[in-house]
């Protein structure tokens, strides 16, 4: 596999600027990297590009749900929820059994809250027949049932709890796994590669290809390509106005902050709190800690720029406090906070506002946008640009598509469960992996952790934590280096490994993986 360090990275770079692509897309989010591994799949010629880090911006920044979305019931959207059902299901059976694992989830009820115990037992009810009582059938159950799943629940007023299943992920490790599938598939990809311009053919100013800067060190060079693919998600329009100067706005913005707390007791169960009629507060446990959000807010500043503020601690606090108890909710617990922009079909251009509420729109150059939609139909969203791609009037990529299989797994597919009893079993006794973090590759990377643990065979040191507590060791630092496209102390510390969301990514722990990236 290509790394990208030094060397490697100029190679990319000089083999991106002599091919000519059938596909190139801009942006390597979840939905960029979808398309890109599914264009790979059918044997097309295809590369890929991201400004910043592969999910570096909103595929890092979701609620890390793999769900149904309870709240389409609330629209009476059935099908919508049951093809969501569909794809969370094969994603956790049998794509990325290793990285996506199942949750319980409670609606408490309170008295004089927005939805009565009926309404909702009704709704979770429904919910689970969608999935085919897959996860069990949702049902309510009594506050001290429920108080024993969440020991930090409130209870002051509780009168029930309905119960739901659904799943759960690390989004920037689903989502690098996902960019080493469509390498692996054939694509060609880079990272803190900017598109500055784009490449335009004679008098007809169809768009050929694009212009790129190297973030890292500045060289710049172009990629030509027959069909161009913008998914730059929150960006889209930008992107669209390279294009054409005149493009009208297709999206709107909505910005959504999290926050990340130590937790001080386990939790069996995440909370979905009903705020309003409409919106919900989540708490959920991850990563060992609590993750709390999120906001919904319109937003019109530039993407790049969005961020959490003191307001949005304050409300994602506050609306958590309707079912957490304020020992949990202390703001010295809060390790790290995060904010993401939904894109949402709106402005008044000319949108075709496809399924499951992605934006797909052709300019005058002959480019197509694609943003929107949900990280837990990422494959179901690539499979439909390509198909959009694929027929387009006068089929610029030809008729001579292969047929992509149903289910080709992520790398490293493997039983979470067995990989860490191996880790955990594989060495002398004196020397065994800590169990957590057997677990912790285990569920990070499948059976891609036993070339970790060939790495710190070789060199026992990488075998040691990288901050004392937390589960992340020195080979996750060397392989997201080596093999993962870090590039930056942020890839490594945010989005290869979980020392940031811990609140770990110290000083001293940035300057030794800075010292490490070279
Ligand atoms: C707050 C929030 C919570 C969510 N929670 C969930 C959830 O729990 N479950 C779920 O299923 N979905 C969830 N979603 C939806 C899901 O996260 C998004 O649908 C998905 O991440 C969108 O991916 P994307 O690839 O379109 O966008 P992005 O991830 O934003 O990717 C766009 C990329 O384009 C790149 N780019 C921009 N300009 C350029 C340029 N000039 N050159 C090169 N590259 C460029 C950017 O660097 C960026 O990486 C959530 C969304 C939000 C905002």
């Amino acid at each position: 596999m290509r790394t990208t360090t030094g060397a490697d990275r100029a190679e990319i770079r000089e083999e991106l600027s002599r091919a000519a692509y059938d596909l190139l897309v801009i942006g390597g989010g979840i939905l960029g990297t979808s398309v890109t591994w599914m264009a790979a799949q059918a044997g097309l010629r295809v590369a890929m590009v991201d400004a910043g880090d592969f999910a570096g911006a909103t595929s890092s920044a979701s609620s890390k749900l793999v769900h149904g979305g309870l709240r389409y019931l609330q629209t009476g959207n059935v099908r919508l929820v049951a093809e969501n059902h569909r794809e969370r299901r094969a994603l956790a059976a049998d794509i990325a059994p290793h990285l996506v694992k199942p949750l319980t989830f409670l609606v408490p009820i309170y008295k004089g809250g927005p939805h009565g115990a009926a309404k909702l037992g009704a709704g979770v009810f429904l919910y689970s027949a969608l999935s085919v009582f897959g996860d069990g059938m949702g049902k309510v159950i009594t506050p001290h049932q429920a108080l024993s799943k969440v020991p930090a629940l409130r209870t002051e007023g509780l009168r029930a709890a309905a119960v739901y299943g659904d799943h759960q992920m690390n989004d920037s490790r689903v989502a690098v796994m996902t960019v080493r599938a469509a390498v692996d598939a054939g694509a060609v990809v880079l990272n803190h590669a900017e598109v500055v311009g784009l490449r335009k053919t004679g008098g007809t100013g169809t768009v050929t290809g694009a212009e790129l800067r190297d973030r890292l060190d500045g060289t710049e060079f172009g990629v030509s390509a027959r069909l161009v693919l913008n998914a730059t998600g929150p960006w889209v329009d930008h992107l669209r106005r390279m294009e054409d100067p005149g493009a009208a706005p297709s999206i709107r913005l909505s910005k959504g902050a999290h926050l990340v707390l130590r937790r001080h007791e386990p939790w069996k169960a995440a909370l979905t709190t009903p705020i309003d009629k409409y919106r919900v507060s989540f708490a959920i446990p991850w990563e060992d800690h609590l993750l709390l959000g999120t906001t919904d807010e319109a937003y019109e500043g530039d993407p790049g720029a969005v961020g959490v503020t003191e307001a949005d601690i304050a409300q994602i606090l506050d609306e958590a406090g309707h079912a957490v108890r304020d020992s949990q909710l202390r703001r010295e617990d809060i390790t790290y906070a995060f904010a993401g922009l939904r894109v949402l079909p709106g402005g008044p251009g000319q949108v075709t506002a496809a399924k499951r509420e992605t934006v797909l729109t052709r300019g005058a150059g002959g480019m197509l946008s694609v943003a929107g939609g949900k990280w837990t139909t990422y494959r179901h969203i690539g499979r439909h640009v390509l198909d959009t791609l694929a027929h387009l009037p006068g089929q610029p990529l030809g008729d001579d598509l292969a047929d992509i299989l149903p289910a080709v797994p992520l790398p490293g597919v493997a039983s979470p469960d067995a990989v860490a009893m191996r880790l955990w079993t594989d060495r002398d006794p004196g020397a065994r992996m800590d169990p957590l973090v057997a677990r912790h590759l285990a569920t990070h990377y499948g059976s891609i952790a036993f070339d970790l643990a060939r790495l710190i065979r070789e060199d026992p040191a990488l075998g040691e934590r990288i901050h004392p507590d937390g589960p992340d060791i020195w080979a996750q630092a060397v392989y997201a280096r080596d093999r993962e496209w870090a590039a930056t102390v942020d890839d490594v510390v945010r989005r290869r490994t979980t020392l940031t969301v811990r609140g770990l990514d110290t000083p001293d722990v940035r300057g030794r993986i800075e010292e490490l990236l070279g």
